[in-house]
């Protein structure tokens, strides 16, 4: 009761500025939405931009709130990040991903591989890899197709971060540097990482066009990634490809992997099967 008495006065303190007073209903919400059904998955198709097949797909949380509505994750999952409920959250979105993968499986359709996002948040409480394993034994699925995506501030800002990814590429799941780019990636680092993708940042892939005002310089470090990774051995995909045009010059660099709204945007697990599952072709 004490506790609740000084949340309420925080909550009516003068000082409290009104983004304080929304981030608090918005936690207090969010740790709800969960048992509340309210926080599902979608799931963006990646492809080979040649052959058009589906090689993977990003597991994309969304919360759909009766009072708040359709909240994005750019906005809570900094607030679940900062109140430590990442945890809960991301446990939940690695399980139902994995649970999802082998219903996709039941029902004919083999995705090869499921790129699910890892907070650096997630790191804060030690190794995770243990917990990443009970989940896909729980769930049934091979550790192979399970791929993690971490940005470069994961891999910067933990102490024990290459401790925790090792352990992680230990259990046999697939690591990708997601945001590649934007980060401060030390080059030599990347080198001693166990990771096998390189996820080339949309920033980078926006600016790339059949305009005469396309932007050279994005279109230079897009080229710089794609050899990057060639020369370390690792696969590479484009994220926020939106036109044929970004999709050929992908191609013609070197890049076969990509994912965005020319294929598909994020949708709910039964597009995925109508879409690629048996007797459709595409
Ligand atoms: P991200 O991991 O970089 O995911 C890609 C974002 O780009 C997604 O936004 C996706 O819907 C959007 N996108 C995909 N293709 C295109 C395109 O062609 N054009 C444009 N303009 N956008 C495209 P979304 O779903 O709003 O997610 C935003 C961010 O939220 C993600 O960025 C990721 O950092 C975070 N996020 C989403 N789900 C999770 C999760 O389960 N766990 C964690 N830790 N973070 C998540
Ligand atoms: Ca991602
Ligand atoms: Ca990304
Ligand atoms: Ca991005």
């Amino acid at each position: 009761a004490k506790a609740r008495g000084r949340n309420g006065y925080q909550f009516y303190a003068p000082s409290m500025s009104g983004e304080g007073v929304e981030r608090l209903r918005l936690e207090t919400m969010l740790r709800r939405a969960i048992e509340k059904n309210e926080i599902f998955l979608h799931y963006q198709p990646q492809v080979d931009i040649d052959s058009g097949r589906l090689v993977g797909v990003e597991a994309l949380v969304r919360w759909q709130s009766p009072e708040l509505g359709r909240v994005e994750p750019t906005r809570f999952i900094p607030v679940a990040e900062d109140t430590g409920f990442i945890g809960q959250l991301g446990q939940w979105v690695l399980a139902e991903a994995c649970r999802q993968m082998v219903c996709w499986d039941t029902d004919g359709l083999r995705v090869p591989k499921m790129a699910v996002n890892l907070s650096v948040r997630q790191f804060d409480r030690g190794s995770i890899a243990p917990t990443v394993a009970a989940v896909l034994h729980g769930a049934g699925l091979a550790p192979a197709r399970l791929q993690l995506e971490v940005t470069e501030s994961v891999i910067m800002n933990t102490g024990d971060a290459l401790e925790y990814i090792n352990d992680l590429r230990a259990i046999g799941v697939g690591l990708a540097i997601d945001d590649f780019g934007t980060g401060y990636s030390s080059l030599a680092y990347l080198k001693q990482l166990p990771v096998q993708t390189l996820k080339i940042d949309r920033s980078f892939i926006k600016d790339i066009s059949a305009d005469a005002g396309a932007d050279a310089n994005a279109e230079a470090i897009a080229v710089a990634i794609i050899q990057l990774g060639k020369s370390l051995n690792l696969s590479v995909i484009a994220e926020g490809v939106e036109s044929e045009e970004q999709a050929a010059f992908l191609l013609r660099h070197g890049c076969s992997h990509a994912q965005g709204y020319l294929y598909s945007r994020p949708v709910l697990p039964a597009e995925i099967l109508a879409r690629w599952g048996q007797g459709q072709d595409k």
